[in-house]
């Protein structure tokens, strides 16, 4: 395990109580905390694996990889250190060795549940539209003639998880 790591069990007598619950401890996980931690939000990172660093940590900690920025070379495990090292000062919550397995609405929040019991409770304004509730899908707009093309319509559904503290 990366030794920054500060990995927390869930309090057995209630939810974890965050902004952000993030399924999966891999380099877009980690790098998720960082971010959010970043723009003001708590995270808790649940992952099923029993460190954090996903394919990274478990299939190829000693690989030197070559295509990260910044980064002529590094190793898989240093990867996912600094991963876990750039998020820390946020202090996200690690639930690991729990695979999420439910997900309930709870009033304006989410429930994550796991397999071993734990649960994150996660603050949420609004959560993804139910089926016709969303508006309709946007059309692309026409292409730019000898422009380059335009970019496609957002794909984000509306009313993903926001933070009253994010602003
Ligand atoms: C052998 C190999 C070599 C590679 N080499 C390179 C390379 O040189 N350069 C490069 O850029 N990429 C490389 N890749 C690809 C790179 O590893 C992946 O793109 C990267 O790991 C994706 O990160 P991720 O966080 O999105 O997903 P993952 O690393 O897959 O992490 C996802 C995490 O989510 C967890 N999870 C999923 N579902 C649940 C659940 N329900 N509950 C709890 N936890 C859950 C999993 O346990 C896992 O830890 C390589 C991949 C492999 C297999």
């Amino acid at each position: 395990m990366a030794p920054e790591a500060p990995v927390t069990s869930a309090p057995e007598d209630g939810p974890t109580d965050v902004d952000l619950a993030i399924v999966g401890a891999g380099p877009t996980g980690l790098y998720g905390a960082y971010y959010a931690g970043f723009r003001g939000l708590s995270t808790a990172l649940v992952d099923a694996l029993p460190e954090p660093g996903g394919q990274v940590a478990s299939m190829y900690p000693e690989k030197l990889l070559y295509d990260i920025a910044a980064h002529p070379a590094l190793t898989g495990r240093e990867l996912v250190d600094n991963l876990v090292r750039q998020a820390a000062p946020f202090e996200p919550r690690y639930l690991l060795g729990e695979t999420a397995t439910t997900l309930v609405a709870d009033g304006p929040r989410w429930i994550l549940g796991t397999d071993r019991g734990a649960r994150v409770r996660a603050r949420a304004r609004r959560g993804a539209p139910r089926r016709g509730q969303g508006p309709p899908p946007r059309r692309a707009p026409p292409p730019r003639a000898g422009g380059p093309p335009a970019p496609e319509p957002s794909s984000s559904p509306p009313g993903w998880a926001r933070s009253p503290r994010a602003g």
